[in-house]
């Protein structure tokens, strides 16, 4: 069992990740950025390190300041998180090299599923149903590419095999613009990513984004948590998650279910994992697998009891699965709102200090946050400052629920996409559930 952890994160889910540590009691160390100091988690933790100035790129996503946190602690491991270096499989070697745990998977398996073209094939390979495309990298002659996407009809979306967070693709209509778009993609993921490597896959017009839940110990045992709808998207990032997703065909929705806990044992998963589809038509399409806990874990939990974060803890601990797939019930339905420091029109940016804040509360209410009154939101990181997780019987039940929260919650001093929130909550398409990954910004359009 892991005596003592780094979390080499910040605001929100260091939070979270030092509440599961104590219900283990395992101790804690924060490691943090100079404006960082006055983070709630900062404050919790038994000790605390200043790795590096405001930067992420001096700070958290600084290995070496990191990995002396941890040595001059005598912690045993460390928690990435989300984001940052939480899929670096280099990072994830050093640790290890260094003599620490990663809680997370292994390099290979990180490096395995980081870059996208071979996380394809391995999923292939595994039964997964993927997206018709390039099967590979994009050849780097211009007939040869032409080609790939007359092969696979147009529209096509142009992806880059290291991208992440949304950034690094490109949709194309037709031919006249498919050189261009190749050339322009490769050069913004080298320049993004250290990598310019793109592929080419079928775009696909109206479809929802689905993920799975996976749990694994690298040991053989193997489960799944039902699934996620995060469909409600801007620009490629979530804004509402739920759990679990609805009107899928049941049958599908079961093999898919399956193929993932295979896919876990076939490449020795260890740790938590989603697998992410688009699904349109009754079919899946594998598009990603994220080696980490993510932002919308806790809409899986309320509706499991499954505690992803202890989970993590304790399968780096050593432990084996103590849970079989038997013992994992889905029980309602939850919705998570993704509360940001912005402007709830422009989606600019809003940081600032905190003046006035109260969360919401009740039954089925669960507020994820690191704010409180008097803390200032630093411009130099994710705008993420609260999720609100709500849990009822039934959808329009945890609907309900959300809009009330959504009307308690207040935030002064710093704008917020709360009243984007409370609109969505009383949107007819989004209570009916009839949405794809492009409603959000039809109906942002549409006022
Ligand atoms: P990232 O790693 O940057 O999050 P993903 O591959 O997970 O990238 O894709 C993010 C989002 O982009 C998806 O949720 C979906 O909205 C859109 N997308 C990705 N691939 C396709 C595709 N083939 N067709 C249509 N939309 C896609």
């Amino acid at each position: 069992m892991l005596d003592k952890v780094v979390i080499a994160n910040r605001g929100e889910i260091a939070l979270r990740i030092l509440r599961a540590c104590k219900e283990l009691n395992i101790k804690t160390v924060a490691v943090h950025s100079q404006t960082d100091r006055d983070l709630l988690h900062v404050r919790l933790a038994d000790e605390s390190v200043c790795i590096g100035s405001n930067q992420p790129i001096d700070s958290y996503l600084n290995i070496p300041a990191i990995i002396s946190a941890a040595e001059v602690t005598d912690a045993m491991g460390i928690h990435p998180g989300y984001g940052f270096l939480a899929e670096n499989a280099d990072f994830a070697e050093q640790v290890e090299r260094s003599g620490f745990t990663f809680i997370g998977p292994s390099p290979e398996v990180i490096r395995l599923m980081g870059d996208k073209v071979s996380a394809i094939r391995a999923m292939k390979r595994s039964g997964i149903p993927t997206v018709p495309g390039s099967d590979g990298p994009l050849p780097n002659h211009k007939d040869a590419i032409i080609k790939v996407a007359q092969r696979i009809g147009y529209p096509i979306i142009i992806k880059a095999a290291a991208g992440g967070g949304g950034r690094g693709m490109r949709v194309v209509h037709s031919e006249a613009s498919l050189l261009n778009a190749v050339s322009v993609t490769k050069a913004e993921a080298l320049a993004a990513f250290g990598d310019g490597t793109v592929y080419m896959e079928k775009f696909l017009e109206n479809p929802r984004h689905i993920e799975v839940q996976v749990l694994s110990d690298g040991k053989g045992n193997a489960v799944h948590l039902y699934d996620r709808d995060c469909s409600i998207q801007r620009k490629h990032q979530k804004v509402i998650e739920e759990a679990p997703a609805t009107n899928l065909d049941p049958e599908a929705r079961a093999a898919v279910f399956e193929a993932c806990v295979r896919a876990c044992k076939e490449i020795n998963y260890r740790g938590v994992g989603t697998f992410e589809f688009l699904y349109e038509n009754g079919q899946y399409f594998f598009i990603e697998m994220n080696t980490r806990i993510q932002v919308e874990h806790p809409v899986t939990e309320v509706i499991t009891g499954v505690d992803l974060i202890r989970q993590q803890l304790l399968i780096a601990g050593g432990e084996p699965l103590s849970i079989q797939q038997s013992d994992i019930k889905s029980s309602g339905h939850a919705i998570e709102s993704r509360i940001n420091a912005e402007d709830p029109k422009t989606f600019v940016p809003s940081p600032g200090t905190v003046k006035f804040y109260h969360a919401p509360g009740g039954p089925g209410i669960r507020v994820d946050s690191h704010l409180y009154a008097g803390y200032t939101v630093p411009p130099f990181y994710d705008s993420l400052i609260a999720k609100v997780i709500s849990h009822a019987e039934t959808r329009t039940q945890a609907i309900k629920r959300m809009q009330s929260a959504m009307e308690e919650m207040l935030i002064d001093g710093i704008r917020s996409n709360i009243p984007l929130h409370r609109r969505l909550m009383s949107d007819q398409g989004f209570c009916k559930g009839e949405f794809n990954i492009h409603y959000l910004e039809s109906i942002l359009k549409r006022k």
